[in-house]
């Protein structure tokens, strides 16, 4: 068996240690008889899997006490309507008619689609005139202090580009959509009023999404929404009140697990800014390869390059893979190629990228 370094910016590579534990347990989890996909999730067995994996997310992430960690379903698509559901209502009681967003990519673009739907949207910035290859300056962010709560995504997949701050939104709830750099760095959780994640990236496999709010901001969704679309829901019950994605959820707990055993954030972050700081260097000291990100605000997770050339694209992507690098195609809105180089890809994999590049580059100008 071989496993290829798998560049994909998700579902995306999962620690090979995570998937041989999951082998070694799937057909009798601790002597339970059966696999953990098999368990009912309001048994014993299951119960001290999901408990496990919230204490070790919580270490890991630092997460406060007057925080809730849910488990849901539905993927950080549907974080786009359950955070205005959940958050219009206000902290302190008031109905709020407008919330501040942060446009800054193609998945902030939906989030505030989504939101138009519930609330009036009011675009604190726009950066889509540099096709979203910057951040707003911190200084140029002006916020509504009457704002329902404040979004924005603090790492945009498509294009690579990552805030290097979090916005000062005063008393302001502040809301993050971290599906692609939630775990990559040590975060100070007591900024935040929500973050969520789709698992899929540093996580675990699809199907979980992760959901992290503050209790004051639970419990005020209309009376008339959806029970699945209330975080109280949830928050009241575990996140049990409906069948859980077991499976996602005890995979993630492997890889909470395998985080703290590495040393936890500090130690991850450390070795993922060197992980993109030798493949942006590649990318500049070479005029085979360029990214149009400003390099301030360059992602660490999603790394797009585009070839001098388009029409070596498909000799790239075909070399790369017979050299096990796959996955590496860019997003069809900005082409080329992008490395997605989350957690589970060890440095190896980017010096493996890193040398082909080099390689091809020489072949081919
Ligand atoms: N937000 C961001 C930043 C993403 O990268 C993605 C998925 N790539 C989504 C939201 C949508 O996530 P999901 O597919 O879990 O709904």
């Amino acid at each position: 068996m071989s496993r290829v370094f798998n560049f994909s910016a998700g579902p995306a590579a999962l620690p090979t240690e995570v998937l041989e534990q999951a082998q070694a347990e799937m057909l009798d989890w601790n002597g339970s008889g059966m696999s953990v996909m098999e368990m009912s999730h309001r048994g014993k067995d299951y119960m001290s899997i999901a408990t496990k994996a919230e204490a070790d997310l919580r270490e890991l992430m630092s997460i406060p006490d007057n925080y809730k960690v849910l488990f849901l379903q539905g993927g950080a698509s549907s974080q786009f309507a359950m955070v205005p559901i959940n958050l219009l209502n206000g902290r302190d009681g008031v109905k709020r008619e407008s919330a501040d967003y942060l446009l800054t990519g193609q998945w902030s673009k939906k989030a505030v689609a989504e939101a138009k739907r519930f609330c009036n949207v009011n675009l604190v910035a726009d950066t889509t005139d540099s096709k979203f290859t910057t951040v707003p300056d911190e200084a140029s962010l002006k916020f509504d202090p009457e704002a329902a709560y404040v979004h924005y995504t603090p790492n945009e997949t498509i294009v690579g580009v990552e805030f290097d701050y979090i916005p000062d939104t005063g008393d302001v709830p502040l809301v993050a959509d971290m599906s692609s750099t939630i775990l990559s760095r040590s975060i100070d959780v007591s900024k935040f009023g929500v973050i969520y994640a789709g698992a899929q990236k540093n996580i675990g496999p699809a199907g979980l999404t992760i959901v992290i709010v503050r209790e004051d901001l639970i419990g005020n969704a209309d009376a008339n929404m959806p029970v699945m679309f209330d975080y109280k829901t949830f928050a009241d019950n575990e996140s049990m009140y409906n069948t859980p994605p077991t499976y996602s959820w005890y995979l993630a707990g492997l890889v909470f697990a395998r985080g703290l055993k590495k040393g936890g954030m500090s130690a991850i972050e450390v070795v993922n800014k060197r992980k993109a700081a030798k493949l942006y260097k590649a990318i500049d000291d070479s005029a085979f390869y360029s990214n149009p990100v400003d390099v301030n605000y360059r992602s660490w997770m999603n790394v797009p390059f585009i070839l001098a050339n388009a029409d070596l694209d498909a000799a790239f992507i075909e070399q790369a893979a017979a050299k096990g690098l796959v996955t590496l195609k860019g997003h069809r809105s900005v082409g080329g190629m992008r490395a997605s180089i989350y957690n589970a890809m060890p440095e190896e994999g980017v010096d493996a990228l890193i040398a082909f590049m080099q390689e091809f580059a020489a072949a081919n100008s």
